[in-house]
């Protein structure tokens, strides 16, 4: 529903998951602020800690905060109720960072799995449950070209492009997310789509 209204309104929604990274999400702000873009972070609880400073910039700056989960659980392997725990835990998360009492946060279920109890309980709570509808391909085994995003937007308009943006040991990973979001930035703006966030496309 999400990927056919940014394809509808020919938006650019630029996601972010597993995060917060200490210098790579600290280096995707400043690169989204150098374009005025905004983008949607799916954190995950457990990366929260310690790095309450930089979630308080996210939300400063105007961006979506979303949830991931506390624990990147796989919700088909661990027991339905353990599942749910962790959305409210990485939740909470969230709201403890900001100092917020919102409860519940627009979700992105790990792995893109959900089970039937935790599909039941979003929908209850009318909770945004959020896909992507293109992969930059950061975590692959043998990572793409970082002009991969911006060749796509160019060829097939509005998207949900996902990438991670959790620190990693690896430098040419950190370097690949932010040259394909610098690209893709580059690629809207040439293209004149508007780079939106997940709540703005559901506005
Ligand atoms: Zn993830």
């Amino acid at each position: 529903m999400l990927r056919r209204k940014a394809v509808e309104s020919n938006a650019v929604v630029l996601t972010f998951d597993d995060g917060p990274g200490s210098r790579l999400t600290t280096e995707l702000l400043i690169v989204l602020a150098e374009s005025k873009a905004k983008a949607t972070f799916f954190m995950l609880g457990r990366n929260i800690a310690g790095r309450e400073v930089i979630v308080k910039q996210i939300a400063q700056q105007g961006h979506d905060i979303c949830s991931h989960g506390y624990d990147h659980l796989h919700s088909w392997k661990v027991s339905p109720f353990r599942a749910l725990a962790d959305i409210r835990r990485g939740w909470a998360a969230i709201d403890a960072a900001l100092g917020t009492g919102r409860r519940k946060y627009p979700f992105r279920p790990p792995n893109g799995k959900l089970n039937i109890i935790s599909l039941l309980y979003l929908i209850f709570l009318q909770v945004p449950i959020v896909y992507w509808s293109i992969d930059s391909g950061d975590t692959w085994r043998d990572i793409p070209n970082s002009d991969r995003i911006a060749l796509l937007v160019k060829k097939t308009g509005g998207m949900v492009s996902l990438a991670h943006d959790f620190d990693r040991s690896d430098d040419s990973r950190r370097q690949f997310v932010i040259e394909s979001t610098r690209s893709a930035l580059a690629a809207a703006k040439e293209k004149n789509m508007p780079v939106l966030t997940v709540s703005e496309l559901f506005k």
